[in-house]
């Protein structure tokens, strides 16, 4: 049998706006950049939202990428229990989709040559194999948080007790260790069924035959040579690891709405700070006042995308109601201190629940981000040459945050995070003056400007991960040779 001459790459994302947006973008880039035919089956992450809806949309590329949205499962045989956590949610919600997955391909006129899964779809590596093509695992997060999830199975054998109990940092193979208080979420309780699930999945990631890491070379080279080395960490990968980042949506400013752009443009060149949590961050109704408050006495210009406060052990409580109104201006107000939003109105900009963070980063006005941390935020303040505050919440953020600060040199952080003390107004205040005005700032705005400028040449024609990805395509192929000689 011949080998064909477009191959069909169909990828899998799990629900949720920060793994549709990069698994949208791996399939551009494999149609635009590599010749391929792609579709992306996606999971809406409740009722469609309208910026997944945006994101769909933006995406299509007639004929060669197609997206597709699968119907959400019925969860109610899943047996979970109403206080399961946000990832178990996602987990379960993948679970339940195989038979709608499995349908809908069988359902395709073009033969899938080669299936690619975000990592909360281990489950459907399967269906590659029942297929009979190659199949790969797409983690849309960076090198030191795979490495640390490759491991949780040893971890997992090894450590009594609870993790976050440890004083002592976990010594990850060749990489940097991890601090027991920046282990993810899904670590931090052991009999939460969240933890079971999370290191299922580290097990099940070398059932593939790659890791695509949302990543380029340069940005860790350390920590990518530990995860390739027999010796350390690639007896866990099994597989290549190729390096693909940094992938996100290619946004200009003149994207943006005409009254948020006006805005901006008034605004002096790297003067304004954007405060955003990502898809679900939400803040605790007191730390929501004192961020508010050093926000002001900062005396900086600022864009902040509001959210409604939660309560505070709920840090991903918006999550399923990613990129929908969620208040209005009157409402979010209530949570302001008074007069806030008089005081600030020559210099702050609050838009209520959602916004167009990639394009406002995009714009010259922006000088510094004070960010959750989620991956996709981190890349794009970095593509745009954005300096960090590092406000991590949930999820792998604490992991992200000491990356960024310590490693990259990327970042700064308030010292009450990543514990649960609230951040006081006059720390905030303090961080926001060092980023936009204080040389401190300043050395991380030219280290964040090289990052800028590296990011840009691998993901360029013939740059690492431009590369990475015509060598997966070359391994692909050799691949569907291997399998198709066997039957
Ligand atoms: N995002 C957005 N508007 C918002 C909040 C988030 O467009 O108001 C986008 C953001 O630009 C990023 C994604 O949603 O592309 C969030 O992904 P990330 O990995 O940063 O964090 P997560 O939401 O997964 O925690």
């Amino acid at each position: 049998m011949e080998k064909p001459e477009k191959l069909h790459a169909v990828l899998l994302s799990s629900p949720g706006m920060g793994h549709l947006i990069p698994i949208v973008e791996l399939g551009r880039r494999l149609v635009a950049d590599h010749g391929f035919e792609a579709t992306v089956f996606v999971l809406p992450s409740s009722q469609a939202s309208h910026a997944e809806a945006k994101i769909i949309d933006s995406a299509m590329i007639p004929k060669l990428l197609h997206v597709v949205e699968l119907p959400a499962p019925d969860l109610s045989a899943a047996g979970l229990s109403p206080y399961a956590t946000v990832f178990t949610r996602l987990v379960v919600m993948m679970r339940e989709a195989r038979p709608a997955f499995r349908s809908a391909l069988a359902a395709m006129e073009s033969r899938p040559d080669v299936l690619i899964v975000d990592l909360f779809g281990t489950e459907h590596l399967c269906i590659g194999d029942e297929l009979g093509v190659p199949k790969y695992v797409y983690v849309p997060s960076n090198a030191w948080f795979l490495a640390s999830f490759l491991y949780t199975p040893t971890l997992d054998k090894e450590v009594k007790g609870e993790y976050v109990d440890r004083t002592e940092a976990f010594e990850i193979p060749g990489c940097k260790p991890v601090r027991p208080e920046d282990v993810v979420d899904q670590m931090l309780d052991r009999s939460n069924q969240q933890y079971r699930e999370y290191v299922r999945l580290a097990g099940e990631i070398p059932m593939g035959d790659g890791i695509l890491l949302n990543v380029w070379e340069d940005l860790q080279a350390e920590t990518l040579a530990a995860l390739r080395n027999e010796e350390f960490l690639g007896r866990f990968a099994k597989g290549p690891v190729y390096t693909v980042g940094p992938l996100i949506r290619p946004v200009r400013p003149s994207g943006l709405g005409k009254e948020l752009l006006e805005w901006l443009d008034k605004q002096p060149s790297e003067s304004v700070m954007l405060v955003s949590f990502g898809s679900g961050g939400t803040l605790s109704a007191e730390q929501l006042v004192e961020l508010a408050w050093g926000l002001e006495l900062s005396q900086q210009r600022f864009i902040w995308i509001l959210r409604k406060p939660t309560v505070k052990s709920l840090d991903d409580g918006s999550f399923f109601d990613a990129g929908k109104a969620g208040g209005g201006n009157d409402e979010l107000s209530s949570f302001l201190p008074d007069g806030f939003t008089v005081r600030t109105r020559d210099v702050g900009l609050v838009l209520p629940s959602w916004g167009p963070q990639a394009e406002i980063l995009s714009h010259p006005c922006v000088g510094g981000f004070l960010s959750h941390c989620g991956w996709n935020s981190t890349l794009e303040s970095i593509l745009n040459g954005v300096p960090m505050i590092a406000w991590p919440l949930y999820a792998e953020q604490r992991l992200n945050a000491t990356l960024l600060a310590e490693e990259v040199g990327a970042a700064i952080r308030p010292k009450e995070l990543p514990s649960k003390e609230v951040a006081g107004r006059e720390e905030i205040a303090k961080l926001v003056r060092t980023m936009m005005v204080e040389e401190g700032g300043q050395a991380i705005r030219a280290r964040v400007k090289e990052l800028q400028r590296s990011a840009e040449e691998a993901v360029a024609e013939g740059g690492t991960s431009y590369e990475s990805l015509r060598k997966m395509k070359e391994d692909c192929k050799k691949r569907i040779h291997q399998i198709m000689k066997a039957h």
